[in-house]
């Protein structure tokens, strides 16, 4: 039997993390959408394509196949057959997918294929939409938060522990905008699906979260 998790919730919440362990215990198929949007940004900005040029992006975006493989287990995403999974964790990258991921051809695109996945195997899902859009029948839906200050703080680590030169007031005013971007756009807003169980985990650590999870999967299995 084929059976859904969906995770959603704002940037840095720990969606990955949490979502990647998860599917670890149930050796279900992590899909990070996020990437998905990461990779088509990643292409416009490649091209120099600025987001408010509609026109533009629509067109580059029929350009852009995205494809999502397997290595050891780690999702890892193709544009036109190139492995960019490498260029997309970048403030720059996340800011321009954000701006992006508000036109509906670009999320055309992008549902389709992650629907696709969603039907094919068990996943654990992340993103903004996954519960509300995406996978609407998925067995267990999450909307994972913390408060903006926790989340920039664990954005800063990260790009500390990797060497990138950063400031935490900026990655903070940068997750607000994103989040406010993420929420108030028309088309699949960021929201906690009516079905979706609230996880606050700003003073959780990722064990208890991830238990927490698997308790609500294990009550509905
Ligand atoms: O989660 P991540 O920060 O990698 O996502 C990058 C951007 O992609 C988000 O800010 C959001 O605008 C967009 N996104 C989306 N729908 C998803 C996943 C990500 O709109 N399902």
């Amino acid at each position: 039997m084929i059976v859904n998790i969906a995770i959603d919730g704002p940037a840095g919440a720990g969606k990955s993390t949490i979502a990647k362990r998860v599917a670890n215990e149930l050796s279900y198929v992590y899909v990070d959408t996020g990437a998905m949007y990461r990779a088509m940004a990643y292409y416009f900005l490649e091209k120099g394509i600025s987001p408010e040029v509609t026109e533009q992006i629509e067109n580059a975006c029929q350009d852009a196949d995205i494809t999502i493989d397997y290595r050891n287990g780690e999702q890892q995403v193709f544009l036109n057959g190139q492995n960019v999974t490498g260029f997309l964790r970048t403030e720059e990258v996340g800011n321009m997918a954000s701006a992006t991921s508000a036109n509906p051809k670009v999320r055309e695109k992008l549902v389709a294929l992650q629907q696709k996945m969603g039907a094919e195997k068990s996943v654990v899902m992340d993103g903004r939409d996954i519960g509300t859009k995406v996978l609407p029948d998925a067995l267990v839906k999450i909307y994972l938060t913390a408060s903006a200050r926790t989340r920039a703080m664990r954005r800063y680590r990260e790009l500390n522990a990797n060497g990138v030169p950063c400031d935490l007031d900026q990655i903070e005013k940068d997750i607000i905008e994103r989040d406010r971007r993420d929420m108030s756009r028309s088309i699949s807003p960021l929201r906690q699906a009516e079905d979706a169980v609230l996880v606050d985990s700003s003073e959780m650590t990722i064990d208890e979260v991830v238990d927490r999870i698997l308790s609500i999967y294990k009550e509905k299995v």
